[in-house]
């Protein structure tokens, strides 16, 4: 399929149905915005099974995945071990809405991997999960700002849809209708990358400021990761202002080592956000770090957070499953995966002569299609994003399956083998030439 191009010479016809139909009954078509290929445009694929790194779509053609579902396959799709352990869990029951010997086994697994956190309350969702944590910032100092980043997401909170990234990176909305002027107002958005600035906002708000949230190492508008003393900065300046310093790990947790983004630099927080890998597929994920803040938490103390479905039995089990098959050989075998494919990557897009520069974040990376260093969402935006368009398409056509957008991170699992990266490798001289001859 040399010299493939946009409009891709391949039909998604069963794919394009089941959209249609979905365009009726969902809004957009779809559960989650990103997932609508607006970005790049065409056809959506409807997954119908996956095993391994492969995705079967419903016209029966097979992917090599790169999104293992925005980070949490990171074993590949129905590791057997994974499957077992699920299927071992629904025979028991699906939902009690007691408390079970599962989340226990959970949170002992997170706390036992990741020091700063000594106590943990699990949720369903990654949004769940910041959202409880600044509302727990907020209860126990008393304070009601909060500072993020621009390009840092950290799910649909309202407070924190201001300047967030990814699907918004996406759409470049510039903020949502529906988010009020009092829930986004005690949010004071910064530029990621900038000691200063938070310097500053603490000087201009004393007193006033209850946390600072981050991404560990930022994923959501594609890979820019923390420079040099960024993350020890403001756990500092937190420290010295009493305020909390929250790291969203929802999407690096598990994955960037067998302790998360903390495993790479060691930087502790007060607080930190966990999902995706944690939650093994399911919807799992949880907050967690110092006891006396954890203890503010109802029912040990006075801030309410509840969730029926929390620490669901057959989430847990997944989880707990995945987690325990991610030893030092599993994170050293994804490390390998993901640079065998930078390396590919920079040496295709190298070869036909295309603009670009690839960041990592330990094994998570992805390629902006600028010369520049790319040190926040501003220089992020400043790339070809045009050129990610024809590129994306020319995979998918030979079979690829890259996120649906030049705002995000790519996703490798250790069920990567040599004929998927050789699959990689067949593709990439055409999309990088797909590449090269986008025009904006
Ligand atoms: C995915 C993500 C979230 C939101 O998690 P959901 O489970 O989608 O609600 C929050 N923070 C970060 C850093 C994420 O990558």
């Amino acid at each position: 399929m040399a010299g493939v191009s946009y409009p891709y010479p391949y039909e998604a016809k069963v794919s394009q149905t089941l959209f249609d139909r979905a365009s009726l009954v969902t809004p957009g078509g779809v559960n989650s915005p990103v997932r609508a290929f607006r970005a790049v445009g065409g056809t959506p694929r409807f997954m119908v099974s996956g095993t391994g790194p492969y995705l079967t779509d419903a016209d029966g053609r097979e992917y090599v995945d790169l999104v293992c579902s925005w980070g949490p396959m990171i074993l590949g799709h129905a590791h057997p071990a994974v499957v077992e352990a699920i299927q071992a869990a629904v025979a028991r029951g699906t939902s009690f809405g007691t408390p079970g010997e599962g989340e226990v086994a959970l949170a002992e697994e997170i706390v036992a991997r990741i020091e700063p956190v000594e106590q943990v309350r699990l949720v369903s969702s990654g949004t769940e999960a910041t959202m409880s944590a600044i509302r727990l910032a907020r209860g126990f100092t008393g304070r009601a700002k909060i500072v993020k980043f621009a390009g840092c997401y950290h799910g649909h909170v309202d407070s924190l849809l201001a300047a967030a990234g990814s699907g918004l990176a996406t759409f470049a909305l510039p903020d949502t209708p529906g988010v009020t002027g009092a829930q986004a107002g005690d949010t004071i958005v910064l530029p990621y990358n900038d000691l200063e600035a938070v310097r500053a906002a603490f000087a201009a708000h004393p007193g006033e400021i209850a946390c600072v949230i981050t991404e560990a190492a930022p994923g959501n508008m594609g890979v820019v990761p923390p420079g040099e003393g960024f993350n020890q900065g403001l756990a500092d300046l937190c420290r010295a202002n009493g305020a909390l310093y929250i790291s969203d790990e929802v999407m690096t947790g598990f994955r960037t080592s067998r302790a998360g983004w903390y495993g790479v630099d060691g930087v502790k927080p007060d607080l930190m956000t966990f999902g995706k890998v944690m939650g093994g597929g399911f919807p799992a994920a949880a907050f967690g770090g110092r006891a006396d803040v954890m203890g503010h938490l109802a029912p040990a103390g006075p801030v309410y957070q509840a969730g029926t479905l929390s620490g669901n039995p057959i989430a847990t089990a997944a989880g707990l499953a995945q987690l325990r098959l991610l030893d030092g050989a599993a994170y050293e075998k994804v490390d390998a995966v993901s640079r065998e494919i930078q390396g590919l990557v920079t040496e295709a897009l190298t070869k036909e002569g295309v603009a670009h520069r690839l960041q990592t974040a330990s094994n998570m990376f992805s390629v902006f299609f600028t010369e520049d260093e790319v040190r926040n969402y501003d220089d992020a935006k400043k790339q070809e994003a045009f050129r990610f368009n024809g590129f994306f398409h020319s995979m998918l056509a030979q079979g690829v399956y890259l996120p649906p957008s030049a705002f995000e991170s790519w996703f490798v699992s250790t069920s990567h083998d040599e004929k998927a990266i050789e699959r990689i490798a067949a593709a990439l001289p055409a999309a990088a030439r797909a590449a090269a001859e986008a025009t904006a």
